[in-house]
């Protein structure tokens, strides 16, 4: 039977296939690369799954770590920035959703015709121009966070949570289901 555990290996699987892509195009395309500590435009995630809520509880509750919720903070465009942002840094980089690690790769989007990237990066070469294994396909990511997702909310027995999503503001506060912050604390 598969348990909650071999669903975080699966899921960690995930997390660390976007981080070595994103070394591999670092690599690849040193110069094209704007991301850096303190650049955080691209940190407006709004809600995540219960997989990703639980990975984040999970991780604050390892670390031994207690954020307090701080003032909404806006991106220069007005739009609101994700509560675990604290002085331009992620304060749960090494546990941060799947999104966030795609954040500033060529990224090839359901219903795009082009490839897509932060605008501050591949400022002097082409996306559309680059070798189809620099491109991350979101939709397979997607799917598989999907599947796994749902396994583990069939294993916390309540599958309707896989239908939910959680605002990042409640997963800082701790405000999410019983079952979630249990299956956090006794993992
Ligand atoms: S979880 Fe971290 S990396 Fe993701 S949007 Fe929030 S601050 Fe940014
Ligand atoms: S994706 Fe864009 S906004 Fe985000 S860190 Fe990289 S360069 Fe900055």
């Amino acid at each position: 039977m598969t348990r909650i555990q071999d669903v975080l290996l699966q899921y960690r699987e995930i997390c660390s296939f976007c981080d070595s892509f994103d070394v591999r195009v670092r690599t690849a395309f040193p110069s094209q690369i704007a991301c850096r500590p303190g650049c955080a435009h691209c940190c407006t995630l709004k809600t995540v799954c219960a997989l990703e809520a639980f990975g984040i509880r999970l991780h604050l509750k390892r670390a031994g770590c207690r954020l307090v919720p701080a003032a909404q903070a806006y991106t220069s465009d007005g739009e609101p920035l994700c509560p675990f942002l604290a002085d331009g840094r992620c304060a749960v980089y090494a546990a941060r959703p799947v999104i966030c690690r795609t954040h500033g790769l060529p990224l090839v989007v359901p219903g795009e015709k082009e490839p897509d990237c932060c605008p501050l990066n591949f400022t002097a070469h082409s996306v559309r121009a680059l070798d189809t294994s620099y491109l991350l396909d979101v939709t397979r990511l997607t799917k598989n966070l999907i599947r796994l997702n749902i396994a583990f909310c069939m294993l916390l027995d309540d599958r309707g949570l896989s239908g939910m999503r959680y605002r990042m503001t409640d997963v800082l506060a701790g405000a999410l289901p019983g079952v979630l912050l249990r299956a956090a604390a006794l993992s």
